[in-house]
C-alpha cells in the first residue's frame, strides 16, 4: 500500500477506487504529514439496492478515500461484503499511519440506531437482522453506528456543502426523489429523528383523497407521483429513464406527457413547502436517482416555485427557488454521511440517540 494520499486503492478481491479527494493532504505534497500519526479516520459504507459505496474520511468531514461494489441481497452476503469493505478500507487507513475511529452504515429499512437493528429492507432482501453486532464480531472494539440511509446522505450533503462555505448551524433539508420520497433532516450537523423516527417522512403525506394507492396503504401519497416508482407509473418505459423520457416528450408537445410531468413537479414542489414551512431550513437540497435528471429538473422545479409565488406575497417572501440546490453530484454522500454518523456519535456518546427510522 502506498504512502501517498493520491495512490489508487485496489481490494484484494478487485474493488476499484472510483474516487481520491483530500486536496488538503496535498498540500504536504502528496505525503502524510508528520503529524497524522494518532490522527483518527471513519469508515462509511452506504448500501443501496444496486450498489455498495464505501469512503474513508477524517475528522473534519474531508474525504480520503472512497470504493464501490455492485450490492449482494440477503443478510449474509450484504454482512460479507461489508466485512470484506471494511477490511479493505481499514488496511488503507492502517498504511496512511491514521486509526481508525468509527465506523457507520447507511442502509435502507427500519433501523433501530440503538441496537443497531435493521428490518424491512426490502430492497436488499432482508426481513430483519442485527447488523451492528454482525459487524462488531469482524472487528472488535471499534463503535459502529447504523443509520437509515436517506438521514445518512442528509448528513452526507451537509458535510460536504459545510466544508465548502464554511457556514455554522446550517439547517438543511435532503429531499430524497428515490424509488421513494422521503426527507433527511440535519440540524448544526446532526440527524433529526422525531420522537418516534418518523421525522421527515414526507412521502407519506397523501395530497390527493381518491389517488393512487401507495404501498403504505393510503391512496394520494405524495411518493405516489414524486417518486422514480411514481414516475415509473404515469410514464412506462422500456427500461429507459422515466423522468428524462418524460420531459423530453412533454418539451415535443405531447399534452399526455404534459400534464402528467405538470403532477410530477408539482408533487415536487409540494414536498419542497412541506419542508419549508414545517422545518424552514436555510437549504433544501434535491437528491435521489430523480436528481441525475439534472437541471432540467431543477429548472423546472423553479419555475412551478416562481407560478407559486406570483400568486402568493407570502410565498414569494419565503424565497424558495434561491433555498434549492442539486445533492453534489459524483461525490459518495450516502458513504460520506455514514462515516460521518460515526463522528458525531462518538462525539455524543452520553446523549440519548432516537431510534427507529424508516426511509424509502
Ligand atoms: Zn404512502
Amino acid at each position: 500500500m502506498s504512502e501517498d494520499f493520491a495512490a489508487p486503492v485496489l481490494g484484494e478481491d478487485g474493488t476499484s477506487v472510483i474516487g481520491e479527494f483530500g486536496q488538503h493532504a496535498h498540500d504536504a505534497g502528496g505525503r502524510i504529514p508528520s503529524d497524522s500519526q494518532s490522527r483518527p479516520a471513519f469508515i462509511g459504507i452506504d448500501i443501496g439496492g444496486t450498489k455498495i459505496e464505501g469512503v474513508v474520511i477524517d475528522e473534519s468531514g474531508r474525504l480520503i478515500t472512497s470504493m464501490r461494489h455492485e450490492s449482494d441481497h440477503g443478510d449474509t452476503a450484504v454482512t460479507e461484503q461489508i466485512v470484506t469493505m471494511i477490511a479493505t478500507l481499514h488496511a488503507h487507513i492502517a498504511a496512511l499511519g491514521l486509526t481508525l475511529a468509527g465506523i457507520g452504515i447507511g442502509i435502507p429499512g427500519t433501523i433501530d440506531s440503538e441496537t443497531g437493528e435493521v428490518s424491512n429492507a426490502v430492497n436488499l432482501g432482508i426481513a430483519g437482522f442485527n447488523l451492528q453486532s454482525r459487524i462488531a464480531q469482524s472487528i472488535p472494539g471499534v463503535p459502529i453506528r447504523i443509520e437509515n440511509d436517506v438521514n445518512a446522505a442528509a448528513l452526507g450533503a451537509w458535510t460536504v456543502v459545510h466544508m465548502h462555505d464554511g457556514g455554522k448551524g446550517l439547517q438543511m433539508a435532503f429531499l430524497n426523489f428515490g424509488t421513494g420520497l422521503a426527507c433527511g433532516i440535519v440540524d448544526d450537523g446532526h440527524v433529526y429523528h422525531g420522537a418516534t423516527g418518523v421525522a421527515g417522512e414526507i412521502g407519506h403525506i397523501p395530497i390527493e383523497a381518491h389517488g393512487y394507492l401507495c404501498k403504505c396503504g393510503q391512496r394520494g401519497c405524495l411518493e405516489t407521483v414524486a417518486s422514480g416508482s411514481g414516475v415509473a407509473r404515469l410514464w412506462p418505459t422500456n427500461g429507459g429513464y422515466a423522468l428524462p423520457e418524460l420531459m423530453d416528450a412533454a418539451r415535443r408537445g405531447d399534452m399526455t406527457a404534459q400534464e402528467k410531468l405538470s403532477t410530477v413537479i408539482q408533487g415536487m414542489t409540494t414536498a419542497i413547502m412541506i419542508i419549508a414551512l414545517s422545518i424552514d431550513p436555510q437549504k433544501i437540497v434535491i437528491g435521489g436517482g430523480l436528481a441525475k435528471t439534472g437541471q432540467p429538473l431543477i429548472d423546472a422545479i423553479k419555475a412551478d416555485l416562481r407560478e407559486r409565488a406570483r400568486a402568493s406575497s407570502f410565498i414569494e417572501s419565503l424565497k424558495l427557488p434561491q433555498r434549492l440546490m442539486r445533492a453534489p453530484m459524483n461525490t459518495p454522500i450516502g458513504a460520506i454521511g455514514a462515516a460521518a454518523v460515526a463522528i458525531k456519535r462518538d462525539k455524543i456518546s452520553n446523549m440519548s440517540v432516537n431510534s427507529s427510522t424508516q426511509k424509502g
